[in-house]
């Protein structure tokens, strides 16, 4: 049985990789320090044999006893509000927090998968985005803590694979969305979703002309399961690359939610960037993937899991643990 540590696993994307490297017959060890993420998302595990949770935080020494095959490093806040409101803690599990994973994966021999990002590419000059592409990144931006980080933690991974000789992979993920995401993390989302439930204006910040590539997060899983396995070592984009603007986002959030609210406009949020959409040649010939969930069938899942929400929940201001957090 191959035994596997999922870092962030409390999270959005952490917990659908707990399903399915439990699905695989996987041992799971998941681990998380509950800041952004919350064991509503991986409860259903929990009676499980081949699952255990460690609370701990990353970015301090990981002690795991046993072996360990795979290390999947999803533990970050992930979201432009969160990294506004813990930004130290941002850069310390994308640079302290990489480090002990990458020092792990050397002492057990282990392949390390790490969770990079679009964001690496900044507000991107070049679009789409192909891997070559070095970015446009504001280093001391309200963004940089995240962009910055994740950067590091690519070059980090990269110089634990070339000095060290341990088996890395680097996914760069692009905006993904599905069941389980935090209804109040700012993303756009579960904001305009919120928003139609709540009864809510929707709110599209700037003019609305910006763009975005949503992938669902089933079609996110299965290419990263496919990285991990693949002998790779170089950056992939994971994304689907159907582009739409933020005020058409909005839109098909009205039509699909059947909310008679209406859109308002607010400021754009600085640096926010104005296009991406992932080029997936990469993973297409490299992994043979490429996503397989529409839009609107991606959406409508996701509607029917924010739909299954308590009332408390739906108007819930931010997530419990994090809200004690930062006091
Ligand atoms: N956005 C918006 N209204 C909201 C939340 C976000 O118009 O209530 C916009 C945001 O400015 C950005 C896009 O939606 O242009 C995607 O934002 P998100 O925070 O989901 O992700 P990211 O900017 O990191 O791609």
């Amino acid at each position: 049985m191959k035994r596997v540590l999922i870092t962030g696993a409390a999270g959005f994307l952490g917990s659908h990789l707990c399903d399915r490297f439990v699905k695989e017959g996987c041992h799971v060890i998941a681990m998380d320090n509950l800041i952004t993420g919350d064991m509503k998302n991986i409860e259903h595990l929990m009676p499980l044999e081949n699952f255990e949770f460690q609370h701990h935080d990353v970015s301090n020494h990981i002690h795991v006893p046993g072996d360990l095959d795979y290390i999947l490093h999803f533990a970050s806040p992930a979201s432009p509000i969160d990294y506004l409101k813990i930004p130290i803690q941002t850069l310390k599990v994308g640079s302290l927090g990489v480090h002990n994973c990458l020092g792990l994966a050397k002492a057990k021999g282990a392949r390390m998968l790490i969770a990079s990002t679009s964001e690496i590419y900044g507000d991107p000059l070049v679009h789409p985005q192909t891997e070559e592409y070095w970015g446009n990144v504001n280093p001391v931006g309200p963004r940089g803590v995240y962009d910055e980080a994740k950067r590091f933690q690519e070059a980090m991974t990269m110089a634990y694979h070339t000095y060290h000789g341990v088996e890395t992979r680097i996914a760069r993920i692009f905006n993904t969305y599905g069941p389980r995401m935090r209804l109040n993390d700012g993303r756009v989302l579960p904001a305009f979703i919120g928003q139609a439930l709540r009864g809510e204006d929707l709110t599209v910040f700037g003019d609305g002309s910006q763009t975005r590539s949503f992938c669902y997060v089933g079609d996110l899983v299965e290419g990263l399961f496919r990285l991990l396995k693949s002998d790779y070592a170089q950056p992939v984009n994971i994304g689907n690359p159907d582009e739409i603007s933020i005020s058409d986002f909005a839109e098909e959030i009205i039509s699909l939610t059947g909310t008679d609210q209406k859109v308002i406009y607010k400021d754009l949020p600085v640096d926010d960037p104005k296009q991406r959409q992932p080029d997936i040649t990469k993973a297409k010939g490299i992994l043979d993937w490429q996503p397989t969930v529409s839009r609107a069938e991606g959406l409508k899942i996701t509607y029917e899991y924010f739909k299954s929400l308590t009332e408390e929940e739906l108007h819930k201001k931010d997530h419990k643990s994090f809200d004690s957090y930062i006091k």
